[in-house]
């Protein structure tokens, strides 16, 4: 069981994710829970830290970050003991949990879940801080913005969990965030191929990790309100979705994007290669490319592509040796958005792409780059226009609780 923020945010509400522990357990059911640092505990120690220098180091920046989850669970801890059963806290790397050493945005590498199964043993409920683990270096690391659903889904496929529950604030997965699409729908089952392009391009609902992770450890997740009993959302592997998929599965969006564009790039084999190399030996994201032919033989090109926003000063210090060797001249971009739509269906129907240029058309907004995949079509437009896109997308697909056909299927053993 996984509780986020906003789902351990006061008093109340954290008491209430002890005592649906608690029930768990009073079930029969062994129980591991993740907690998340409460409320927007980590945007204020990001403040602070940057408050107090302008680029934090990162080392010390996971020591700071890893302490919001840990106080969670170890106020939990003592609700749960109240509650008359066994609960004992644990942080990520008492855990066992063992990543990677690249601060703030770590990788799991390895779960070594014996203190859990032995805690699990003794009749404990194991609370378990969200969101990081130890380095092979031996320090503590965090696995980037949302990773206590990674946390979960990875101590869910090392303990052999029947299923990871994520606990959230919305209902489960909707077509689209229910916070910019109020009519959006709830996706009572949802295939990990589409959950990963949703979550690759900006769903928040699930970090994109934890989804690789249980699509290649085989974990059963299941996303649902910490707020009520509801269902919620189911995902499962693309054959048990659905005997037709729907044409169009869910608009996602993200408006955590910047724009990097080289101008006057020598027009050379192997530029590109260089430029790339750079930003991945950066452990910079990039995302789309675009680069524009020049239109005479040896003039220069420009190259732009997008990353992050938070990546945007790790990929300017990246490039710049790059940019003098060559005489490339670096601008940026930070208020850039991209809105995405995403379906299984995608695959066997053209035209889809037709209609989604001619519905932000009509919109007025401006494409500004654009990525495919079989199952994925993506605009890069700017970030003020964001929630007008996605409404326009989500309406011209007929996406809302109404409009859709979609044969659904039972959940099974999840009720
Ligand atoms: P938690 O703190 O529980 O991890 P997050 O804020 O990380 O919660 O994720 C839940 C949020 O994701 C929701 O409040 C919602 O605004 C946002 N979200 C974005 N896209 C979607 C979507 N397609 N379905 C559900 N929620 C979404
Ligand atoms: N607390 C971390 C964050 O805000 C991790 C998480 O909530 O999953 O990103
Ligand atoms: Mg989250």
């Amino acid at each position: 069981m996984k509780f986020g923020g906003t789902s351990v945010a006061d008093a109340e509400r954290l008491a209430r994710a002890a005592r649906r522990i608690v029930a768990k357990r009073e079930e029969g059911h062994d129980v591991v829970a993740v907690l998340s640092a409460r409320g927007r505990t980590t945007d204020a120690l990001i403040r602070e830290a940057q408050e107090i220098s302008p680029e934090p180091d990162p080392r010390e920046m996971d020591m700071l970050l890893s302490t919001g989850e840990r106080q969670s669970c170890a106020l939990c801890a003592m609700v749960i003991n109240d509650l008359g059963h066994r609960a004992i806290s644990l942080t990520g790397s008492q855990a066992g949990i063992v990543t990677d050493t690249s601060h703030t945005k770590a990788r799991i590498v390895d779960v070594r879940a014996d203190r859990i199964e032995d805690a699990l043993r003794q009749g404990h409920i194991v609370l378990v801080a969200g969101f990081q683990g130890v380095s092979t270096a031996r320090d503590v690391t965090t696995l980037g913005r949302g990773g206590s659903d990674t946390t979960a889904v990875a101590l869910a496929a090392a303990v052999g969990a029947d299923v990871c529950e994520i606990y959230t604030d919305v209902d489960g997965v909707f077509s689209a965030d229910p916070r910019i699409v109020p009519d959006a729908r709830l996706l009572p089952v949802v295939s990990f191929e589409e959950v990963l392009e949703m979550a690759a391009s900006g769903a928040g609902v699930l970090q994109l990790r934890s989804v690789e992770y249980a699509r290649n450890h085989g974990v059963r997740i299941h996303c649902r309100s910490s707020f009520h009993d509801e269902p919620g959302t189911v995902v499962v592997a693309e054959q048990e979705t659905v005997v037709e998929n729907p044409l169009i599965t869910a608009v996602t969006h993200s408006t955590e994007e910047a724009r990097v564009t080289l101008k006057g790039v020598p027009d050379t084999p192997g530029v590109a290669g260089r430029i790339t190399t750079a930003l991945a030996q950066a452990n910079v994201n990039v995302d789309m490319i675009i680069q524009n032919e020049p239109v005479s033989e040896g003039q220069r090109a420009d190259m732009s592509f997008t990353v992050p926003r938070t990546d945007l000063a790790d990929a300017r210090r990246a490039l710049e040796p790059l940019a003098t060797e060559h005489g490339v001249e670096i601008a940026t971009d930070e208020a850039m958005g991209k809105v995405s739509i995403v379906g299984a269906g995608m695959r066997t129907h053209p035209g889809v792409a037709a209609q989604v240029f001619a519905t932000l058309g009509r919109e007025d907004i401006n494409i500004e780059m654009i990525s495919t995949s079989p199952i994925k079509i993506s605009c890069v437009i700017r970030g003020d226009k964001v929630p007008t896109a996605v409404r326009a997308l989500h309406a011209a697909f007929a996406l809302s609780g109404e409009g859709t056909i979609r044969q659904e299927r039972p959940f099974g053993e999840f009720h």
